[in-house]
């Protein structure tokens, strides 16, 4: 009788050393959104490690869209779970967490699609847009996002189709002035990037009180009020270094 050809064995673990790290808008989690280009605004940076040559980002200026795979780095501690309650079923049901986008995976292993801003080869950084990605997140690797493969346009979207809310959102004219100051100051538009942030509902799935919540964008603080439909942006100030 034929012998089994020997089966090769896949290694027990692997060695992956980050290629770098984000800086983002968001130095917290809450007010980030929950996947990349829902908030076209949201701004970072990839900064590449010393041991990362420069000339490995050559030819990437052509594209303009990139995959950024990362380590969920602060959902680590807590470990992974086997079933996780997605926000897109209102937190309350459960799903296997590879039916799932969930933080609390195995490896921590998240991928997103960015826009690429521009690409500063000399100094080993790329500048990005429409992220999801907490400030200080490890890098892993980044590819070119080529849509005829990329993207599926009849693919079934299962429990998470996009996501459409409506809030009336106004500022306080003090939060609105605090806007204008910034965007002076750091050719950013505040407004715009808040909006975009509150239209997407940044509250926990089971929570959606009535209340006022506070969210960090860079060094701000913007503490703002749900009221029904909505949203008022009522202070916004610089965070105590
Ligand atoms: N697009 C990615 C994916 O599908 O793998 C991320 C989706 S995940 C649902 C997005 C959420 O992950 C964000 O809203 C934020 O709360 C969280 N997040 C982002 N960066 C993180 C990090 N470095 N560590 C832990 N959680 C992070």
């Amino acid at each position: 009788m034929d012998q089994p050809a020997p089966q090769p064995s896949a290694p027990a673990s692997i060695k992956i050393q980050p290629i770098g790290i984000i800086r983002s808008c968001f130095p917290e989690k809450f007010g980030i959104p929950r996947q990349p280009g829902l908030v076209p605004d949201a701004t970072g940076t990839i900064e590449l490690y010393d041991w990362i040559a420069s000339d490995s980002l050559e030819g990437l200026e052509q594209f303009s869209h990139l995959w950024v795979f990362f380590q969920f780095h602060k959902a680590v501690a807590r470990g992974w779970k086997p079933r996780v309650r997605p926000p897109r079923l209102g937190g309350n049901k459960k799903v296997g967490v590879f039916a799932s986008r969930s933080p609390q995976r195995p490896n921590f292993l998240g991928h997103s699609v960015v826009a690429i801003q521009g690409v500063d080869q000399a100094r080993g950084l790329i500048h990005i847009g429409g992220i999801d990605l907490l400030d200080g997140t490890p890098v892993i690797d980044i590819k070119p996002y080529i849509p005829y493969t990329d993207s599926l346009l009849h693919a079934a979207e299962g429990y998470a189709p996009k996501p459409v809310h409506h809030f009336d959102i106004l500022f306080t004219p003090e939060s609105e002035q605090a806007c204008t100051k910034y965007q002076s100051q750091h050719d950013v538009n505040l407004q715009q990037l808040i909006r975009q942030i509150l239209q997407q509902d940044p509250r926990p799935a089971y929570h959606k009180d009535d209340r006022t919540y506070g969210m960090r964008l860079w060094d701000l603080n913007i503490r703002f009020t749900y009221t029904s439909s909505t949203i008022t942006v009522e202070h916004i100030h610089k965070s105590p270094t």
